[in-house]
């Protein structure tokens, strides 16, 4: 009987010893798993508790350290998808939202329409008022195209002086006009920037889906069309892509 006492203690006495090292390389696992290690021996005086105590500090600050690179990961892929002058979405982000718009409009078999809207006579506005004063005018002139179009409709900055917007579900050509002469009209507001007021105006060409194009390609190419036909016609104008 002494013997069986002596076996039970001799276990419990091994078992105590190793509970704190098991605690430790199970935290460790844990940790080499990336899942959140709880129940630490932290309040212990010994080299476990030493060792309890660095660990959790350091999954403290591995922790911060992570979160800290997520705000920069999602700051960089804003800045990928952006255009840092005016804050519009840029050529990348338009074109994934127009590709999730033409799968959206393929379904539902909706139209949609693409405009090409480029700043008339911008060059000499550059030369005569300063590269300065020409940047402030374009992200004016976004703030303004923010402002005629709704939420859902997205704009986007996509050259020097070139612009496109996607409208979603439209149901005729003159919803699509309505909003061409809205945002011709707000260009044509005089522009009032460091102490000087200068007139401008855009052409804005237009391609619809899917009468004039299946994909981003094609619909620019024709959007592209119509608004250079806008400039010969002697700019300050809107035109439709027509097949002839
Ligand atoms: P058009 O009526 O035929 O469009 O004439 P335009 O002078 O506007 O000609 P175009 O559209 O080809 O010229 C665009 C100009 O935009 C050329 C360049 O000087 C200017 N530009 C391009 N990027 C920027 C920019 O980031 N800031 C400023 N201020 N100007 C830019
Ligand atoms: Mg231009």
């Amino acid at each position: 009987a002494l013997c069986a006492v002596c076996i039970a203690l001799a276990a419990y006495v091994a078992r105590a010893v190793t509970r704190p090292i098991n605690s430790m390389s199970r935290a460790a696992r844990c940790f080499a798993e990336g899942q959140t290690v709880d129940g630490l021996p932290l309040a212990r005086s010994d080299e476990i508790g030493v060792l309890a105590r660095s660990f959790f500090r350091m999954q403290t600050q591995i922790r911060r350290q992570l979160a800290e690179l997520q705000l920069r990961r999602e700051e960089m892929e804003r800045l990928a998808r952006h255009d840092s002058l005016t804050g519009l979405p840029n050529r990348l982000l338009f074109a994934e939202h127009v590709g999730r718009a033409l799968t959206a409009a393929r379904r539902d078999v909706t139209r949609l329409a693409l405009m090409f809207i480029d700043i008339d006579k911008f060059k000499p506005i550059n030369d005569n008022l300063g590269h300065a004063f020409g940047d402030l005018l374009l992200a004016e002139f976004s703030a303004r195209l923010r402002s005629v179009l709704r939420e859902s409709d997205m704009p986007a900055r996509i050259g020097g002086d070139e612009f496109v917007v996607l409208l979603h579900t439209i149901q005729s050509e003159e919803d699509v006009m309505i909003v061409a002469e809205k945002i011709r009209h707000t260009i044509n507001q005089p522009f009032v920037l460091e102490d000087q007021s200068l007139s401008v105006s855009a052409c804005i060409g237009i391609a619809l889906y899917p009468e004039d194009g299946e994909d981003l390609a094609e619909l620019s190419r024709n959007a592209d069309k119509a608004m250079y036909r806008a400039k010969e016609n002697g700019r300050n104008g809107v035109a439709f892509f027509s097949h002839e």
